[in-house]
């Protein structure tokens, strides 16, 4: 971690998003990592099968839905997103931002290009107005009664309660975890690598050693609104409040490797427009 005006190497990066992890690794600036302790403190579909990188907490990509317009049990599964009966109900960020990139990855990995190219192309008929903004302006858009569901991160939930202008927003609605069919709930990571410059190789591995702890994830966790990845460490009380879902086991280098065929039929299907 390097403070600003600091010309020193940094050791480590810390960033979310597979996309960017493995952005970092293709640009050649990590090393791979070796350890035991971060094998057995970190499933092994949420770290690099080449070592480069290492999920530290989870996020789910999850339905915000109305509590007054959509009932309980009506949002099932990612693919039913497509499907008639959401149409004109929906919102969502840019289909070309990371998260949902990310998510199409998934899909395709699921099903397949053909398949996923047509539940864009559902989602897209769907959409109760043009991509635009952030999660929470999707949810902000759900209180203000302008679409019913929205694509989002499960932490938006904590940072919109933790926002006075923003809790109406999260009062507005249900965290609903929807699956694939067949699989589990999408999820992503906040994660961390380990530069190939770093100075204090040993100081770095103790750290991100200690980050994968009991202590660490509860501490991280917490603070970030996520999901610890180490089995057996306690959700916060707000998080587990959500309610329990079973997680996709999608390895994340899978999603990572669907990432160009996923933007380019966000490209083909014009998303955004
Ligand atoms: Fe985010």
């Amino acid at each position: 971690l390097q403070a600003e005006g600091d010309r020193s190497p940094a050791d480590i990066v810390l960033t979310v998003d597979i996309a960017r992890l493995q952005q970092i690794v293709d640009a050649g600036v990590t090393q791979p990592v070796q350890s035991d302790v971060l094998e057995a403190n970190i499933p092994e579909t949420l770290r690099d099968p080449g070592d480069q990188w290492f999920g530290l907490t989870t996020r789910a990509r999850i339905v915000y839905a109305s509590k007054d317009r959509v009932q309980p049990g009506e949002v099932t599964t990612y693919e039913d997103l497509a499907s008639d009966k959401w149409k004109g109900r929906l919102c969502t960020r840019s289909g070309l931002h990371d998260y949902n990139v990310a998510l199409l990855g998934a899909v395709i990995a699921h099903h397949d290009a053909a398949y996923a190219t047509q539940w864009a192309e559902g989602l897209k008929a769907n959409l109760a107005r043009k991509p635009d903004g952030g999660d929470r302006d999707q949810v902000k858009a759900i209180a203000a009664g302008e679409c019913d569901i929205a694509l989002g991160n499960t932490y938006y939930m904590g940072q919109m309660l933790a926002d006075p202008e923003q809790v109406p927003w999260a009062e507005s609605v249900n965290i609903v975890f929807p699956v694939f069919e067949g699989g589990g709930t999408h999820v992503n990571v906040s994660g961390i690598a380990m530069t190939k410059a770093a100075p204090n190789r040993a100081a770095a591995l103790t750290f991100m050693e200690w980050l994968s702890s009991d202590a660490a994830q509860k501490i991280y966790a917490e603070t970030n609104h996520e999901f610890p990845v180490k089995p057996g460490v306690e959700r916060s009380a707000l998080v587990a409040s959500w309610g329990s879902f079973t997680p996709d086991d999608l390895p994340l280098s899978t999603i990572a490797s669907e990432r160009a065929a996923a933007l380019k039929i966000m490209e083909t299907v014009d998303f955004d427009g």
